[in-house]
């Protein structure tokens, strides 16, 4: 990797899923990092103080679009599909 901005970064099928971009394109390490913080932001992955009691009761994943959810939600946070 020779510069931070430099699209030599190849994606593969696992970065594909998470990037949002087809398998074998190239891509800068400044757009891995932005769209892992994006990824980040969008499935709500990041802990906050509130809900870490509910690490012991555990999640669930949405059915439908993925989101995370506390195993009791009865509705998705994201797209309101009740579960
Ligand atoms: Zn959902």
């Amino acid at each position: 990797m020779n510069s931070f901005t430099k699209k030599d970064i190849m994606v593969d099928e696992n970065l594909s899923k998470i990037l949002d971009v087809p398998p074998g394109s190239y891509v800068s390490f400044a757009d891995v990092t932005r769209k892992v913080y994006n990824y980040i932001k969008v499935n709500n992955l990041v802990r906050r103080v509130e809900e870490e009691g509910l690490e012991k009761e555990g999640w669930k994943f949405c059915f439908r679009c993925g989101a995370r959810l506390p195993s009791k939600a009865k509705f998705c946070d994201r797209c309101g599909t009740a579960q």
